[in-house]
């Protein structure tokens, strides 16, 4: 293999994808957002043409933001961690793929709207209502373990990696997806969440909600987080239909 290796991007605006090739030289330490750095300063494509820059959303450039979740050899990721050297070793190839993902509206290149995943983090209240009750002083206490839960689903920054390896995520379902229930579990754990509790469980179920999750198990695999989503899933499923029956019997929950 000589020192030199190929991004071949598929860029685009909707209804007009193709392929373009750029051809790099092997550095140590690259990763995917400064190879897109590089392209961007001398955009000349492997067949001598100059063409417009690559367009790629960015934020912190340390896993955290989600910002520039792409599919990189066709597997969902963040841009910022994907490491050259080790691609090329794992593969055997020198030719990386880069593309957007399928599963939200494409913008333009490498960029997606992916404002849907917000939209049903709103849809399902993931946060924690302000009602004053701080000056109350403390609130109530966690325990260890709880805290441990909820801090591995706090990590969660909506990138989208989850919704894309998806299979019940498509044009032809409304389903959720697995971040927005794992979100849930998170917000309906913390002591100071349970007074929306029961319209976070409601938001979960009918069409798009919980139910249509396949237990296919691909989130869990993708997640850069380790987010353990199909645990997530399973916990929601039992509080949905708990809540469920709550509510054909008109039963208060203590907690609330
Ligand atoms: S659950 Fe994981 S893969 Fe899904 S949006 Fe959150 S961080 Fe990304
Ligand atoms: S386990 Fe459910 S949410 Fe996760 S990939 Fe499968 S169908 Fe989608």
């Amino acid at each position: 293999m000589d020192n030199s290796f190929i991004f071949k991007i598929f860029r685009g605006t909707p209804g007009n994808q193709y392929w373009e090739e750029f051809e790099l030289e092997r550095k140590p330490f690259l990763n995917v957002i400064s190879v897109l750095m590089d392209i961007q300063k001398d955009p000349i494509n492997r067949k001598g043409e100059r063409v417009e820059p690559v367009v790629w959303e960015q934020g912190c450039l340390e896993e955290v933001c989600g910002s520039c979740s792409i599919l990189v050899n066709g597997r969902p990721r963040q841009a910022c961690t994907a490491i050259i050297e080790p691609i090329i070793k794992a593969t055997g190839s020198n030719v990386i793929t880069l593309a957007p993902f399928t599963k939200f509206p494409l913008i333009r290149d490498l960029v997606v709207d992916r404002t849907q995943m917000f939209e049903n983090l709103k849809k399902t209240k993931a946060w924690i209502e302000s009602d004053g009750s701080h000056i109350k002083g403390f609130g109530p206490k966690v325990s260890q373990d709880v805290q441990e839960t909820m801090y591995v689903l706090s990590t969660c920054m909506t990138c989208g990696c989850c919704s894309e390896s998806c299979p019940q995520t498509n044009d032809q379902s409304k389903f959720i997806g697995p971040a927005p229930i794992s979100q849930v579990r998170l917000f309906n754990l913390n002591p100071n969440g349970q007074g929306t509790k029961r319209e976070r469980l409601k938001s979960l179920m009918g069409e798009g909600g919980i139910s249509e999750c396949g237990n296919a198990q691909n989130c869990v695999q993708v997640c850069p987080k380790k987010i353990p989503l199909t645990e997530s899933i399973a916990v929601e499923g039992r509080e949905v239909s708990s809540q469920m029956m709550k509510d054909i019997f008109n039963i208060e929950d203590r907690e609330s």
